[in-house]
């Protein structure tokens, strides 16, 4: 599949700026509805990966729910319409107007992840009569194998309660009036591609399950989180995960109760390879060895490559001549602003259009401000 980018229209816009395909977010949505459909999985989008209102409308279209970890989330998804019964709120550090925020607007659940935090949920719901479904988010300790600025999972994270903390935990919710245990929350760690990874996470999520019955206590959710990968590599061949294996995992080696649900909170995988960052080449600039392509982008439009040395392709859409090798680099104060080192591109001039793909989760969303910048604006491929 190719991703086609107009580039006449594109070439009229004021860039840097951000374009969704809005077509494949059709389709990569569609393939996530019917593959979670097969097994009755339910799905939230993990808002953090991008807020942006057209994104969500579409995601919204297909009826599924939203996770959130700030209250400006929260507030964002009840004004874009989402139904508070399908809304979650996780998050390590939740502070007391948020939580205040969550329970007035009668969200679905708050994945808690200390006692402390138990505590203060218990005292907000009490003061409003309220009682509040909870999910305890659980560090299994279950390796992603990813970058480990995005490794969740393990118990030298921050993340979740530890496995050995679990009986004092529940003792505590057992004292609490205002607090219902309803589910188990498990997040391990972002972009992952092997999907063994979560096997290992099954395995591990069915034995703490074993623990929890054999204490009499029978969560009615299972929430395994998100995580999935994509391909950032070759964009145009995967340009959708492979949601049908993925699902398929979880069937295979969760152990699921009768009357339980199983929940999934997608983030990367259902918006990243709809946007491309879309940049012009300021100058070409031969260093000794090096020959740079400075772009009108920088790391405060995309923070990816900066923050966690990921990888994005990077094409050059107006030239076809053959190829030379660039670091393509933006013009920020920062050696760290550099998009890729040593890449092979069609020789590249001045004005030419570059499209930095796979840029639809954690792009737009991680904009700053840095050198007094503006904000990056975002063009639809059906409205431009
Ligand atoms: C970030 C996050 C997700 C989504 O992760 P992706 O890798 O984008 O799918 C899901 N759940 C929680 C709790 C998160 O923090």
């Amino acid at each position: 599949m190719n991703n086609p980018f107009p580039l006449e229209k594109l070439q009229k816009i004021q860039t840097p700026f951000y374009y969704y395909d809005m077509g494949l977010l059709e389709q990569t949505l569609n393939v996530v509805k019917t593959e979670s459909q097969k097994y009755g999985f339910v799905v939230h989008y993990a808002i953090k990966a991008n807020a942006n209102l057209r994104l969500l409308e579409a995601i919204r279209s297909f009826g599924f729910g939203v996770d959130c970890v700030s209250g400006y989330e929260v507030k964002k998804a009840l004004e874009s319409g989402f139904k508070p019964s399908g809304i979650v709120f996780a998050g390590v550090g939740k502070s007391d107007w948020e939580i205040e925020l969550g329970i007035e607007n009668d969200i679905s659940c708050f994945n808690v992840e200390s006692v402390p935090e138990l505590e203060v949920i218990n005292e907000i719901a009490a003061s409003k009569n309220k009682t509040i479904s909870v999910a305890l988010r659980i560090n299994p300790n279950v390796n992603a194998h990813t970058h480990h600025y995005i490794t969740t999972g393990l118990e030298e994270n921050k993340f979740g309660i530890y496995q050995w903390d679990l009986e004092r935990v529940t003792n505590a919710i057992k004292e609490m009036k205002n607090i219902r245990l309803e589910g188990l929350h498990f997040h391990i760690g972002s972009q992952i591609t092997d999907l063994d990874t979560f096997k290992d996470l099954c395995i591990r999520v069915n034995e703490i399950q074993d623990w929890f019955i054999s204490q009499q206590l029978f969560p009615r959710i299972i929430n395994v989180g998100g995580g999935l990968g994509i391909d950032y590599y070759q964009p145009d061949t995967n340009p959708i995960p492979d949601f049908a294996g993925y699902f398929k995992m979880f069937k295979t080696f969760l152990k699921v109760l009768p009357n339980q649900e199983v929940h999934f909170e997608l983030g990367r995988s259902l918006v990243a390879q709809s946007g491309s960052l879309i940049t012009k080449v300021l100058y070409i600039k031969e260093g000794v060895q090096t020959k740079f392509a400075i772009v009108d982008a920088g790391m405060t439009d995309l923070i990816r490559p900066a923050l966690y040395q990921a990888y994005h392709k990077i094409e050059n859409l107006s030239s076809v001549a053959p190829e030379e090798k660039y670091d393509v680099v933006g013009p920020i104060c920062e050696s760290s602003d550099c998009f890729g080192k040593a890449l092979f591109l069609p020789k590249s001039a001045r004005g030419d259009f570059f499209a930095i793909r796979s840029a639809g989760a954690y792009g737009e969303i991680m904009a700053s401000q840095y050198n007094l910048r503006e904000l990056p604006k975002a063009y639809y491929s059906d409205s431009i």
